[in-house]
């Protein structure tokens, strides 16, 4: 009998329990655990909520969680509640599948004023996180800026971007609904310090801004290079910016003055942040590229901005006794090996890179390394081992069949035509998994 831990119950987490069901079937034991009473991690707490297609991937996870070999513990802290050695012992491998989500920092002057968000709190607090859901944003003033060219600034860009109409059967949460509703918010400044060719925007995402509702996607045509040089791109990222080409043809006439103005500010990188109670403006600074890198000009420029968002990619949460890489943002790992017994997968092992879809062969390639380094398992304690440390330290956890319970429960309090009305409280979670 094997038994393995794995920390994270989002993408990386689900599809490695897959991977280790197909290796070892009825001798494997999965413990799958997470901080919070609720699984999925990204696939809850950082996938849009209007993008409930990409969402019901959690359908293939939930097959997994109600296997008997897979169990979920849930609201159990890793590095606090129980310790890296003490997983080590029980186990025998721990796997570190806990994504990356912190935000990077900007590094620039100003950066903490007030109403200046990293995307993990801003897409946090709209999916309802418990850590950010009293994050209480002001949208007051005409001009959002996002800073950041990749798929992240697309989801904050469409999300301050659509009606109330649009948002309705998304299963985005009721503050974020609430204040989004009386946003003045009409103006959306997207930041690249870079050029069209250089973005990270998939053709999916870039090409869903042409059909809001009340969305103007605007491009400065003098950015865009010569359409010939198009064809040395690969074909995914030619898409996208034919998508860009097509926003740079509309005129001002396209755009009245009651739509929202979403205008891609190429070759700008953010300088300082200014402003005395909370931002104002953003002082930018025009750039060229130098040999694919983007070199400041000198030349510079403010767009007065009453929100700022960076959307300029994650990190992996430290955790007490496990090596971390700070300039790859995630743990210090050779291919997912971190030492004996303890290794990583998804996003905690490669950064924040690669579609959800990715996770899966990451998942099935680390657990063929673990079966090659653990072989027939060393009769570690594994579940009965860990029930009794959690008995010992009065850990309440959560299992899948609490989660149901507080599935249903969110369900039940769907306003009209949305999936579910999630909780954004650990205590609410709790209470509704009936473990009070
Ligand atoms: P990302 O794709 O890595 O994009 C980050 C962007 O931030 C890049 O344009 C980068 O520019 C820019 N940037 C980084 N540091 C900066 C700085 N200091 N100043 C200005 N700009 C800076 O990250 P992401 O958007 O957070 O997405 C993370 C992953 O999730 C990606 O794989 C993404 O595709 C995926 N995702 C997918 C979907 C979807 O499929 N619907 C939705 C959301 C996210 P440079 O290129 O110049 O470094």
């Amino acid at each position: 009998m094997r038994h393995v831990a794995i920390v994270g119950s989002g993408p990386a987490g689900y599809y490695t329990a897959e991977a280790a069901l197909k290796q070892w079937g009825d001798d494997v034991r999965v413990d799958i655990f997470d901080c919070l009473p609720v699984p999925f991690g990204l696939i809850r707490s950082g996938v849009a909520p209007d993008h409930q297609s990409i969402k019901g991937v959690s359908r293939r996870y939930e097959a997994t969680a109600l296997t008997e070999n897979v169990r979920f513990v849930g609201n159990v802290l890793i590095g606090r509640d129980v310790s890296i050695p003490e997983l080590r012992e029980l186990y025998d491998v721990v796997i570190l599948a806990t994504g990356a989500p912190n935000d990077r920092k900007l590094g620039l002057p100003g950066e903490d004023l007030p109403n200046v968000f990293g995307s993990a709190s801003f897409v946090g607090w709209y999916n309802g996180h418990p850590e950010f859901a009293g994050l209480d944003p002001a949208l007051s003033h005409d001009t959002a800026v996002i800073v950041g060219n990749g798929n992240v600034a697309l989801d904050v860009a469409r999300i301050l971007a659509k009606s109330q109409n649009e948002l309705h059967g998304s299963d985005i949460v009721a503050h974020a609904l609430t204040t989004l509703n009386v946003s003045r918010v009409r103006r959306i400044v997207i930041l690249g310090r870079r050029g069209p060719h250089q973005i990270a925007m998939t053709p999916k995402e870039l090409g869903e801004l042409a059909h809001l509702e009340r969305a103007c996607p605007r491009v400065d045509p003098a950015d865009l290079p010569d359409e010939a040089e198009d064809a040395a791109l690969d074909p995914g990222l030619r898409k996208s910016v034919g998508h860009l080409r097509a926003f740079s043809r509309t005129g001002d006439a396209d755009c009245p003055s009651d739509q929202v103005t979403i205008e891609f500010d190429f070759f700008a990188a953010p300088k300082r942040i200014i402003g005395t109670e909370r931002v104002e403006d953003v002082e930018v600074e025009r750039t060229r590229l130098e040999n694919g890198k983007a070199v400041g000009t000198g030349e510079t420029y403010r767009v007065p901005a009453g929100i700022v968002i960076a959307c300029i990619g994650y990190q992996t949460s430290k955790i007490p006794d496990v090596p971390f890489d700070a300039a790859g943002g995630r743990f210090a790992n050779e291919d997912g090996w971190i030492a004996p017994g303890l290794y990583c997968v998804g996003w905690a092992r490669r950064g924040p890179t690669g579609t959800i879809g990715t996770n899966r062969p990451d998942g099935y390639a680390i657990i063929e390394k673990v079966a090659r380094d653990i072989g027939e398992g060393a009769g570690k304690a594994g579940r009965p081992g860990f029930d009794a440390l959690a008995e010992q330290r009065g850990i309440n956890y959560v299992k899948f069949t609490d989660w149901q319970k507080i599935d249903e429960a969110e369900v039940a309090n769907a306003r009209k035509g949305a999936p579910r009305e999630k909780f954004v409280s650990v205590e609410r979670m709790i209470e509704a998994a009936g473990k009070r």
